[in-house]
């Protein structure tokens, strides 16, 4: 079903390209972050989905979207398509598609843990799982998300307390609201980056409830939250403490490749332990792997699950 061509995913059966590095006829776009959105002529996706690309990516007018909400199917010939929830960032999808060969899921970037921005993650038996292994080594054991937060709530109280700015990298969409969401439970006043900003609103518009950012010099100080890279100097008048939201803050090196004082593993992707989690829910005859450590193929192998590396033109035995 699932096939590798040009370096992206490719469903033949239905001519559905899916993920796709470069612009095609028609791709299904599992969710907003710009290496796995690109344009197409007609772009299938959820809703959610659609309205962060119109945001994320104004200078597109080329593409027109056909959205699907989560649950709800459709058919593309012999085939029955439904998109559910990957709990990755608003709106990001797994593809569920039947048809006379078996149920086949592509999860697209997920995870399973709970955050406070994205929907659950539902989890869809399958015959065969297309699944991304980001964090696909036994290192990846991310602590528990209330751990964290509370680590990421110390490190910003503390750093106001001492009159100083805490300043969070964290990427503009998903994780940049998943912190402002973190530090507004605690009542910390933020500021944010202008691309964060323009994302809160479309989350907003969807029905998170995310705390508004702080406009004017807020009294008693404030946390900042920028995307990575955007290391434009801080304001003069006060020193600033640095961390980085990240799954790689798993490693010791972590901080000094960031140059940030603190990192923190806040992902929006599976941990190790998640990645076998979802096939023991999922229950697939056969796993393909992308986007991730070819070397997860070799540990399921061990534990006895049927595993294959999606290569270019490794068409699928089964079918
Ligand atoms: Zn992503």
């Amino acid at each position: 079903m699932f096939a590798k061509r040009e370096a992206s995913l490719y469903l033949p059966a239905i001519d559905l390209w899916v993920d796709a590095s470069r612009r095609r006829e028609r791709g299904y776009v599992s969710h907003a972050h710009a290496d796995h959105a690109r344009e197409h002529d007609l772009v299938l996706s959820t809703p959610e989905t659609a309205a962060l690309c119109a945001v994320r990516f104004r200078s597109r007018k080329r593409s027109a979207f056909e959205t699907h909400r989560f649950n709800e199917p459709w058919e593309i010939g012999e085939y029955r398509l439904t998109l559910f929830p990957a709990g990755h960032v608003l709106g990001s999808a797994q593809l569920l598609v039947e048809g006379a060969n078996g149920r086949h899921v592509y999860t697209g970037d997920f995870k399973l843990a709970a955050s406070r921005t994205a929907e659950a993650t539902e989890c869809k038996s399958a015959d065969v799982l297309v699944m991304e292994c980001t964090f696909g080594s036994p290192q990846y054991v991310f602590p528990p998300r209330e751990q964290i937060e509370a680590e990421i709530l110390g490190f910003a109280k503390a750093a106001i307390e001492d009159g100083a700015i805490p300043i969070f990298y964290a990427y503009s969409l998903g994780k940049a609201q998943e912190a402002m969401a973190i530090l507004g439970s605690a009542g910390i006043p933020i500021r944010v980056h202008s691309a964060v900003a323009k994302i809160a609103e479309v989350y907003r518009a969807c029905g998170v409830a995310l705390p508004l950012e702080e406009q004017g010099e807020a009294e008693g100080g404030y946390a900042e939250i920028r995307p990575p890279g955007r290391t434009n100097a801080p304001p003069a008048h006060r020193p600033t403490r640095t961390a980085m939201l990240t799954g790689w803050a798993i490693d010791r090196s972590a901080r000094y490749r960031y140059g940030v004082d603190r990192t923190f593993a806040l992902s929006d992707h599976a941990d190790y332990p998640s990645l076998l989690r979802t096939i023991e829910l999922v229950r697939p005859r056969k796993v393909l792997l992308v986007h991730g450590r070819d070397d997860f193929t070799h540990r399921l192998r061990r534990l006895g699950i049927d595993a294959e590396y999606l290569e270019e033109h490794a068409q699928l035995s089964l079918f």
